[in-house]
């Protein structure tokens, strides 16, 4: 039976856990510490419970790992890899932005596309909705799917993978940016300036999508300015809880990502780089 191990017990990683587990699948939850970690659910009474084994201590080798710390922990898990995986470990590495995969010297390493919505809060996970990991299509890939085929973890298979990336860099592009800058949740998008300042950062994200050859149909990004719309006011963002958290956000993979690219092509992106440079400054400390 295959072994499965899921890097980061935190809103992503424990549902990811969560899945395999209740339909029968060999998964350790590895966290920095041994602990438990709950899931909790709106629609549920009960609370589940996991158990969680130290990363230092862990001694099993696994077929599938699941890497599920934020981009700005990476480092922190990587000196781990080797004893964890074996030369046909396949990691599949569950992460907002792009780029993270550079830092890996694992084969069969793939980033997904994450829907999976929730949030982490001591030992407590709150899970809000979805179970999906969008994956490029390929045999180990596939393999993957139809080994975990009686799990409710819906992966889907992409034959155009790299328009679901950019899809969700978009998404993530405005909303993260004026909500983590603001220090403020949705409500902000009442604002008709932000929603101009929203629908200009997509058209520049879109900008540089096309100058990578990843073309999206017209009316983009009216459709991304409806799903904005669609969040409760009080909602926030990862890269909003984060700056609120005082925590390091994700800004390397997302505004970072795509500046860089930006800077490659010589693009114009004038929105995109005042809120990099400014997700940037309200980092620094003296
Ligand atoms: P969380 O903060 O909830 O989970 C990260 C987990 O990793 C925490 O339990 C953290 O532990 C643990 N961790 C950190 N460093 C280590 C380490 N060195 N060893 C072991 N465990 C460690 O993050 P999310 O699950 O929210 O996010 C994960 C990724 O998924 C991010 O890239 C995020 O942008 C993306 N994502 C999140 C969504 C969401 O709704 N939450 C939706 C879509 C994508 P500790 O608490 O001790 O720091």
């Amino acid at each position: 039976m295959d072994t499965f191990g899921v890097i980061g017990p935190g809103a992503v990683g424990s549902v990811i856990g969560e899945s395999l587990h209740t339909s029968g699948y060999q998964v350790t939850f590895l966290g920095r510490k041994a602990g438990e970690v709950y899931i909790e659910r709106a629609s549920a009474s009960e609370t589940a419970a996991f158990p969680v084994e130290a990363i230092s201590e862990a001694e099993t080798v696994f077929d599938y790992l699941f890497i599920t710390v934020k981009g700005t922990q990476l480092e922190g898990i990587i000196p781990y890899l080797d004893k964890l995986t074996h030369e046909n470990t396949v990691c599949i590495l569950c992460q907002n932005g792009y780029g993270q995969l550079d830092k890996f010297h694992i084969p069969n390493a793939y980033q997904a596309v994450v829907y999976i919505s929730g949030q982490k809060k001591e030992k407590v996970v709150t899970h809000f909705r979805d179970r999906i990991l969008i994956l490029p299509e390929n045999p180990v890939t596939k393999k993957l799917k139809e080994g975990i085929a009686a799990s409710n973890l819906d992966i889907r298979l992409s034959p155009d993978y790299r328009y679901e990336v950019w899809y969700k860099l978009l998404v993530n592009l405005a909303i993260n940016s004026v909500t983590a800058l603001s220090r403020n949740t949705a409500l902000i998008l009442e604002e008709e300036k932000i929603q101009h300042l929203c629908k200009r950062l997509i058209q520049e994200g879109i900008a540089i999508a096309a100058a990578e050859e990843i073309h999206f149909q017209e009316g983009i990004t009216e459709e991304i300015m409806r799903i904005y719309a669609g969040y409760p006011p009080y909602m926030g963002t990862s890269m909003y809880y984060d700056i609120i958290a005082g925590k390091t956000m994700e800004t390397a993979y997302i505004q970072g990502y795509l500046y860089e690219k930006s800077q490659t092509y010589g693009l114009d992106t004038p929105c995109l780089d005042a809120v990099y440079s400014l997700l940037l400054a309200s980092e620094m400390r003296g």
